[in-house]
C-alpha cells in the first residue's frame, strides 16, 4: 500500500470540512472585520465564531480569553516576552530540556540578555523531575513555560499540577499545547494555566493560524503593536480564511476527541506491540508513561533512523526520525540526549503519529514493510555485526558530542 501518512505530529492533512468553510473567505467575504459597512460585517461574525469554537474545544471560560495568532511559535513568543516584560525583579524562567524551539530559542535568546533559565531534566522514560522543579520555585520566577505533551514521545506533563504550583510563588505558567489538543480532554476554566499556546494544522486546519489563551485578568504586554485587532493584544489584520479553519478545526476535533482513545489509541498500541514482538532489540522511548493516543516513537538499536526513514519513504510510508542531519553528521535530537537515550538506540528512533484519518491497513502495511527494512540495514551495520546484547536506556553511559 503506497502513500501511508504517519507524521502527523510534523502536521495533518486539511479536513474537507475545514476547507469548505473557509472557502467564502477566500472568494466572497474579502471584507476587514474592522470595516463598519457591510463588507466588515460577515466577516467579523465569522472571527466571533470562531472564537467560540475554540474556546470550546479548550474548555476556556470566556472568548475573549482566545487571542488568534499566525502560529504556535509566535502565541509562545508572545506569552514569553510578555511574562518577562511584567517585572523586572523577576529575571528567572523554568522551562524543561525536552522543549520545542519555538520555546527553546526565545529562553536562549533571553539568557543571553542576562536572565536566568532553569531547564528541568527528565528520566529515560521521559518523565519530568519535579522535585528539581519544587526546588527552583521560587519569587525570583517570572515565567514557568511547560509543553503539554512532548511531540517527539507523546509524552504528558502534569502541567496543571505545576500551574498550581508556580502560583504558589506568584510566577506565571505558560503551557505549549500543540500535540495535545484535539488529542486528549483539556479544560483551562478548572486549571491555573495562565497562558496557552495552539495550532490549526495540527488538528487538520490550515497552517499560518494559531492562538495564545491569556486567562483572564491575566497581565500581558502584546508584542505585535500596531491597530487595535484582537482588543489591542495582537496587531494586524486577521486572516479571516485561516481563523475559520482553525475555529471549524476545533469543532471537529472537539467531536471526534473521544476517537483519539477509542480509534487511534488501540492503532498506535497495535503498532507498538508488533514491531516490538517481530523485530529485535528495541525500544519505545516514554512508553511506560502517560502518551498522547496517536504517537509512537521507537528505537531500533544499531542503525540511523534517517536510513530507515528513507527506506520507508521508499515504501510509501512517511515518518519522521530522532535525529536530524546539522552539519554532516547525525545527531540524535535534543529530546533523545535529555532522556540519556544510549546513542546507538537515539540513533535508530523514528517517530509515528497516527491520526483520525489512520486506517488499520495502513498499520499493516508499516508492520509488513519495516521488519524487513531494520534486517536489510542492520546487516550493513558493523555495531550490529558486532552483536552487541540488546540495550536498555541507562545501560550505557551517554556519549554525546
Ligand atoms: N510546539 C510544539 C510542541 C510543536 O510540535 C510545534 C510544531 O511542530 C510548535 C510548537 C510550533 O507550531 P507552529 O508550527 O504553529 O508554529
Amino acid at each position: 500500500m503506497k502513500n501511508i501518512y504517519l507524521d502527523n505530529n510534523a502536521t495533518t492533512r486539511l479536513d474537507p470540512m475545514v476547507l469548505e468553510a473557509m472557502m467564502p473567505f477566500l472568494t466572497d467575504y474579502y471584507g476587514n472585520p474592522s470595516s463598519i459597512h457591510d463588507f466588515g460585517t460577515p466577516c467579523r461574525g465569522a472571527l466571533e465564531r470562531a472564537r467560540q469554537q475554540v474556546a470550546s474545544l479548550l474548555g476556556a471560560r470566556h472568548d475573549s480569553e482566545i487571542i488568534f495568532t499566525s502560529c504556535a511559535t509566535e502565541a509562545t513568543s508572545t506569552a514569553i516576552h510578555s511574562a518577562v516584560a511584567l517585572d523586572a525583579k523577576r529575571r528567572e524562567i523554568i522551562t524543561t530540556a525536552v522543549e520545542h524551539p519555538a520555546t527553546l530559542e526565545v529562553c536562549e535568546h533571553l539568557e543571553r540578555q542576562g536572565y536566568t533559565i532553569h531547564r528541568l531534566g527528565v528520566s529515560a522514560q521521559g518523565e519530568l523531575d519535579m522535585a528539581q522543579y519544587r526546588a527552583l520555585l521560587s519569587e525570583r520566577v517570572a515565567l514557568v513555560t511547560v509543553m503539554w505533551a512532548n511531540n517527539e514521545t507523546g509524552v504528558l506533563f502534569p502541567v496543571r499540577e505545576m500551574a498550581a504550583l508556580a502560583h504558589e510563588h506568584g510566577a506565571l505558567f505558560h503551557c505549549d499545547a500543540v500535540q495535545a489538543v484535539g488529542k486528549i480532554p483539556i479544560v483551562l476554566s478548572s486549571c491555573e494555566i495562565d497562558m496557552l499556546s495552539c495550532s490549526a494544522h495540527k488538528i487538520h486546519g490550515p497552517k499560518g493560524v494559531g492562538c495564545l489563551y491569556l486567562k483572564r485578568s491575566t497581565r500581558f504586554r502584546p508584542l505585535l503593536r500596531g491597530g487595535h485587532q484582537e482588543r489591542g493584544r495582537r496587531a494586524g489584520t486577521e486572516n479571516i480564511a485561516g481563523i475559520v479553519g482553525m475555529g471549524s478545526a476545533c469543532e471537529l476535533a472537539d467531536v471526534h476527541l473521544p476517537m483519539m482513545t477509542a480509534a487511534v489509541a488501540p492503532l498506535r498500541d497495535r503498532l507498538q506491540h508488533e514491531l516490538s514482538q517481530i523485530i529485535p532489540s528495541v525500544m519505545v522511548m516514554g512508553g511506560e508513561q502517560p502518551r498522547t493516543p496517536n504517537t509512537l516513537n521507537i528505537a531500533f538499536e544499531f542503525i540511523e533512523g534517517e536510513a530507515i526513514l528513507l527506506l520507508l519513504n521508499h515504501a510509501g510510508i512517511a515518518a519522521s526520525s530522532g535525529s536530524a542531519c546539522t552539519s554532516g553528521s547525525l545527531e540524535p535530537s535534543h529530546v533523545m540526549r535529555a532522556m540519556s537515550i544510549p546513542y546507538t538506540a537515539a540513533h535508530g528512533s523514528i517517530r509515528f503519529s497516527l491520526s483520525r484519518y489512520t486506517r488499520e491497513k495502513e498499520i499493516d502495511g508499516v508492520i509488513a514493510a519495516l521488519p524487513s527494512i531494520v534486517e536489510r540495514l542492520r546487516t550493513l551495520s558493523p555495531y550490529w555485526q558486532q552483536g552487541k546484547p540488546q540495550a536498555t536506556a541507562g545501560d550505557f553511559a551517554p556519549t554525546y558530542g
